[in-house]
């Protein structure tokens, strides 16, 4: 007997090519891809174990250490976006009762905390009000008083603006036999970052800001302390798909199938890091830190005022006040529409306070601030 089940087009849409609005992406990311790392990613796919494949991973790890500026030989790219990378940092080094202390300013902190949490860590915070950072005497009171396995802090709050200097922490963890481990998404790239010597056990980051690709294909690194937590786990990583003694099978020389690695994204992240390396990376820092510098003094000429003091402001993410009277909304939305450029609004605590302005990677040029202050000074009259 033969039925026939018949189509349902309810769902059926005929569409048009792709196009999308050309932006300029000056929010707290994604920034604009740089243009070859476009044409690097419209690649043709090799299979994730053909042996070219194999070894641009070898290259990708390479310059993760490079940008990094870590030996760790555990060092690679989580197919997923900057929070499946942070999730792996706490999924593989977390253990139910682990003490984890979690530095809370901001956003992302909150977010480790939740995570953490989920891990079945007993969680500790410290916290300050957002756009400020941790003391290293406040940090070293913290640790005295929790000793925890983990400490975790965000070198770069996105939500805030705020760079939290890391010198010498890494030196008081090991005083307590604490891993200390490290947000480095709005960081790496496009703020100095020194992970070796900063003591820093565990990091992740994100494609999509300083280093100027697209996002999914993010960072990770851990160093051989926090593996030797790992390799003593008592119970298994609760996370399959991140579980790193799975993963460095086909990231180290085993070249074990694990997942059908993102190949085009890692073409692109591949070129991202390409550019990097031919700038250099000490030009890499100084220019998003004289561009930053540009958009300061830019935004202070049209009156404008920034909401993190100076010595704590990022290279890549600046929050500005919105005046009193103007609706920040409306203001980004006019920024988009009509002049094709993506602001951020503020998160949590810095709701409708201030603006996100981002200047990372191929989007930190003068060019970008030149542009957001010409349309920025039209909108607000
Ligand atoms: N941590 C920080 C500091 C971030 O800014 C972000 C995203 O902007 C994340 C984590 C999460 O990254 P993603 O949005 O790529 O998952």
């Amino acid at each position: 007997m033969t039925s026939t089940i018949s189509i349902n087009d309810n769902h059926l849409l005929k569409l048009a090519p792709l196009e999308v609005p050309n932006r300029l992406l000056l929010g707290p990311g994604p920034s604009n891809a740089h243009p070859t790392v476009l044409q690097a990613m419209n690649t043709t796919p090799l299979g994730h174990l053909d042996p070219a494949f194999l070894a641009l991973m070898d290259e990708i790890q390479s310059l993760l250490r490079y940008v990094w500026q870590t030996e760790n030989p555990h060092t690679i790219a989580v197919s997923g976006t900057g929070t499946a990378a942070m999730e792996a940092t706490l999924a593989n080094t977390v253990e139910p009762g682990d003490v984890v202390l979690i530095g809370v300013a901001g956003y992302f902190g909150n977010r480790l905390v939740d995570m953490a949490g989920r891990y079945g860590a007993d969680v500790r915070t410290i916290s300050k009000p957002w756009g400020q950072v941790f003391s290293l005497d406040e940090i070293s009171t913290a640790l005295e008083t929790h000793k925890p396995a983990i400490l975790a802090l965000v070198h770069a709050e996105t939500s805030t603006g705020a760079r939290q200097p890391l010198a010498e922490v890494g030196e008081l963890c090991r005083k307590y036999g604490t891993l200390l481990l490290v947000d480095t998404v709005t960081s790496l790239g496009g703020v100095p970052i020194f992970l070796d010597e900063w003591g820093v056990d565990l990091a992740y980051s994100c494609s999509q800001k300083g280093l100027g690709c697209s996002p999914g294909a993010s960072p990770f690194t851990m160093s051989t302390r926090a593996m030797e937590k790992l390799q003593k786990r008592e119970t298994k990583v609760a996370n399959w798909y991140l579980d790193m003694l799975l993963l460095g099978k086909y990231w180290g020389s085993e070249r074990i199938y694990h997942h059908t690695a993102p190949i085009n994204l890692y073409y692109g992240l591949r070129e991202a890091l390409r550019l990097v390396a031919a700038e250099g990376l000490a030009n890499c820092w100084q220019r998003h830190q004289k561009n930053v510098e540009y958009l300061w003094e830019s935004l202070e000429s049209i009156g404008l005022k920034m909401h993190v003091e100076k010595e704590y402001r990022l290279p890549t993410l600046t929050t500005v006040c919105i005046p009193e009277g103007v609706d920040g909304k409306v203001v980004a939305r006019q920024l988009l529409l009509e002049h094709n450029i993506e602001v951020g609004g503020g998160l949590g605590e810095l709701a409708g306070k201030v603006w996100r302005v981002g200047l990372m990677g191929f989007n930190s040029r003068p060019e970008s601030v030149d542009r957001l202050i010409e349309a920025l000074k039209q909108v607000l009259g």
